[in-house]
């Protein structure tokens, strides 16, 4: 083979970009690792993926290392969306919505949340497994990823959404997945092709090992590790659903074309009850008294987010409009005086909808006069969000302004996701603060309270081997603790490359081999996404932590 851009260009109807330029840019994701491409390909249409994974498929023997790694809008977090061979950019052309209605959307991979979220809001609806980067990431990421965010505590993640798929596998052609009953499955199974075969041998793996597929499903209400084998094949619904599989796969099994999802009705009114905690260790007490008032969303965020929100202030003029700014740092007053009385460590903020502003303020009074004997050092109703936006804003936007904000130190995250059950956060977070403090790591926690998922975000030099050396070992013992309350290590941002090398620890040798089964069936050759999920290895990922900011 000559290059690969010119021969790819024989077959290849997009644009494919070599140009230094291009190749620096999506060298990255917001991971803290780099591989850099040797082309960028811009697909026009399934049949442009087709034609490169054909093109890859006839080219792997004499040339071991070319593979495919799809990715959209590039904001994953684990080093998922980064590769070394072509990175198929499905953002650019596969990005349009073919249909939408209040319960149902059509749409292709591409389109950015944001886009879409106009669009399904015009129906009086949305997908509520929507990330905090919802104004940067894709529909496909999300799906890809098994996304989540603030409304995963009522709704569930991505793949409580996705009812339909058209996968690019690595045969290179193109096919529908979704929920089949025993007929429609035992029809797949008797296919004597490509896709009979993939039917049956998954089929067979897991109806062999059930109980034990079942019983490796983490105990946790968020998970984004590995392949989810247990939720694939139902002996009591007789249902067989792929998209389980392909959801949360980060193009590690295939490329995904075409996306159906269920919308729920955009709740008419929200509000919120912020409280101050100066004291975390009522938290055992504190999660499981909010839950019981059924909030929409239990969020929080510590005092290093709250310092550092206060500190980059002026950076959501850009997204506020100038006046809002201002009416928002107005507001901010009150609040700072608050703060003089002490810092809290965390701040929550537990959000209640209804059909009517009454109705929610009624829910926020009743939570807050029960949760008056925790003692927090302050608690503010707000019936309308109006009052709480500041709040949010520091919520959603605190990893973006660290990315964006501090300079001399870069963000890291390798323990930025992990979950356990609430109930056993009171023992836990101690306990990971003594690690925090150990390596000496300045590091924001925000989270998703009501699910335990935590993101910790420390800020490193990553580029002095000093600072290197400390990943490993400080995320052995985030994960072994972790694991050692029954949590998982991704809620939501994937493994990728960051969290692929410690799936040994999340699963046995058996259900990690049957992980890595379905990846071969799927992937014979592994043309998709290598050193991610269960094909990644420390070694490599760590060799490829970033150097270039
Ligand atoms: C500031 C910030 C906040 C974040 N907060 C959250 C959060 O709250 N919750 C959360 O879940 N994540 C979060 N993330 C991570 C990330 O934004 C989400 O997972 C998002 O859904 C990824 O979308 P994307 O379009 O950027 O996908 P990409 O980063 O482009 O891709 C994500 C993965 O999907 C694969 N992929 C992409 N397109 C396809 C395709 N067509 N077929 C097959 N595979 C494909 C890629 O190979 C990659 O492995 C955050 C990231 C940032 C930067």
């Amino acid at each position: 083979m000559e290059n690969i851009q010119t021969e790819l260009a024989k077959i290849f109807k997009g644009e494919l970009d070599t140009t230094a330029e291009t190749l620096d840019f999506y060298s990255h994701d917001a991971s803290l690792f780099e591989l850099r491409p040797q082309v960028v390909a811009f697909p026009k249409d399934a049949d442009d993926i087709k034609a490169a994974v054909n093109f890859v498929n006839q080219h792997k023997a004499e040339n071991p290392e070319l593979n495919i790694t799809p990715r959209s809008r590039g904001t994953d977090m684990s080093g998922g969306a980064i590769g070394q061979s072509i990175v198929l950019d499905i953002s650019k052309h596969m990005n349009a919505l073919h249909e939408v209605t209040p319960t149902t959307a059509h749409v292709q991979p591409g389109m950015m949340f944001k886009d879409f979220d106009i669009k399904t809001i015009e129906q009086g609806s949305i997908l509520p497994s929507y990330p905090a980067s919802r104004d940067l990431a894709s529909v496909g990421g999300m799906v890809s990823n098994n996304s989540g965010g603030e409304k995963s505590l009522q709704y569930g993640k991505t793949d409580n959404f996705v009812t339909e798929l058209s996968m690019v596998l690595s045969d290179g052609n193109e096919y529908v997945v979704k929920p089949l009953n025993r007929d429609e499955l035992n029809a797949k199974m008797s296919q004597d092709d490509f896709e009979g075969n993939l039917y049956r041998q998954t089929f067979e793996l897991l109806d062999k090992n059930y109980d034990e597929i079942l019983a490796a499903a983490p105990r946790v209400s968020k998970d984004s590790t590995g392949y989810h084998l247990w939720n694939i094949w139902n002996r009591d619904t007789g249902i067989f659903d792929l998209t389980k599989l392909f959801v949360g796969a980060q193009g590690t099994l295939g490329i995904t074309t075409d996306i159906k999802v269920n919308l729920v009705t955009k709740p008419a009114h929200s509000g919120t009850l912020v409280c101050y905690m100066r004291d975390i260790n009522q938290l055992g007490e504190v999660i499981p008294a909010v839950l019981a008032h059924k909030p929409a969303t239990f969020e929080s965020f510590d005092d290093n987010t709250l310092w550092l929100s206060f500190k980059f202030f002026f950076a959501f003029i850009k997204k506020l409009g100038f006046w809002s700014w201002i009416k928002l740092a107005l507001q901010l007053i009150p609040d700072g005086l608050v703060l003089i009385k002490g810092v809290p460590q965390l701040i929550l903020l537990i959000e209640f909808t209804g059909d009517s502003v009454d109705e929610v303020k009624h829910k926020i009074h009743t939570t807050r006069l029960d949760l008056e004997k925790f003692n927090f050092t302050y608690m503010e109703e707000d019936e309308t969000e109006a009052k709480s936006r500041k709040f949010w804003l520091m919520r959603r936007e605190s990893f973006n302004l660290l990315r964006s904000k501090v300079k001399d130190k870069h963000t890291a995250p390798f323990i930025d996701d992990f979950v356990v059950p609430p109930a056993r956060l009171t023992e836990f977070l101690p306990k990971l603060r003594v690690i925090i403090k150990k390596y000496n790591l300045l590091a924001t926690i925000a989270g998703h309270m009501g699910d335990g998922n935590f993101h910790v975000i420390p800020l490193m030099k990553i580029e002095d081997p000093k600072e290197r050396a400390k990943l490993e070992p400080a995320m052995k013992e985030v994960n072994d603790l972790v694991i050692s309350y029954g949590g998982s290590v991704s809620g939501e941002h994937n493994d990728g490359m960051i969290r692929g090398p410690w799936l040994k620890e999340m699963y046995s040798p058996n259900v990690l081999g049957y992980m890595k089964e379905v990846k071969h069936l799927y992937d014979p050759k592994n043309i998709f996404n290598p050193h991610k999920k269960t094909d990644a290895d420390w070694d490599f990922s760590f060799s490829n932590i970033r150097k270039n900011f």
